[in-house]
């Protein structure tokens, strides 16, 4: 029998080369954590491992206080801002943060990306918002991200003149808004060069989202 914390091992390292597939980190830039269901732990990246290094077995397990419960290295240095996350969004399993290429271009400029296109709708159902600037070493990452994303309907927030975090209901969903959130920002990017991309009513927003997280396909499951 695998644990169910061998079995997050493999999918948050796993997981990880996606953000390599689609190009949303270079270096060592990055991470990905799940929290253990039914458990006050999460599993994530170790720090300065390169990605065609990362294993299940290098996959860091920590307390909720961000504190190594099991692991050979160093756990990402973004430890503190995920465990802040999930001590104050008991609904969230997995986190996810980049510094991708376009997403980083607005969240320099302090800009959220406007909802101007019916997928953005879809995913993320409003803008995704501009986070504070914050520095490393404290809390104060991980409580702008809280602050931004609790009861807002995006899974991704801008953190001023830093990147990306997004949150989902597992590590796959935080992944999959990770690459959601570069491609709105690119495309979104591209359609200013041109002119001013144009605002979707409220309304529309707002039946779009609905029909996508409860009509469509298999999206609930897939999220
Ligand atoms: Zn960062």
């Amino acid at each position: 029998m695998t644990s169910p914390i061998d079995l997050l091992r493999r999918q948050v390292s796993d997981l990880h080369q996606e953000l390599v597939r689609y190009d949303l980190v270079v270096w060592t830039a990055g991470n990905v954590s799940g929290r253990v269901p039914g458990e006050d732990l999460f599993v994530i990246k170790p720090s300065g491992v390169p990605y065609d290094e990362l294993t299940p077995d290098t996959m860091i397990l920590c307390d909720l206080d961000g504190n190594v419960v099991e692991g050979d290295h160093a756990p990402s240095s973004d430890t503190a801002a995920h465990a802040y996350v999930y001590r104050h969004l008991p609904e969230v399993g997995g986190v996810v943060h980049t510094h991708s290429t376009y997403a980083c271009a607005w969240a320099a400029r302090g800009e959220a990306v406007p909802c101007v296109l019916t997928a953005m709708a879809d995913e993320f159902g409003a803008e995704i918002p501009i986070g504070p600037f914050a520095l490393i070493g404290d809390d104060s990452i991980g409580r702008g991200i809280v602050d931004t994303l609790r009861g807002h309907r995006s899974p991704a927030v801008l953190m001023k003149s830093h990147g990306v975090f997004t949150i989902g209901r597992d590590a796959k969903a935080a992944v999959k808004a990770a690459v959601m959130c570069e491609d709105v920002a690119r495309t979104v990017h591209i359609s200013r060069q041109l002119g001013q991309p144009l605002p979707i009513a409220q309304d529309d927003i707002d039946s779009l989202n609905h029909r996508y997280r409860n009509v469509y396909g298999q999206q609930r499951a897939a999220r």
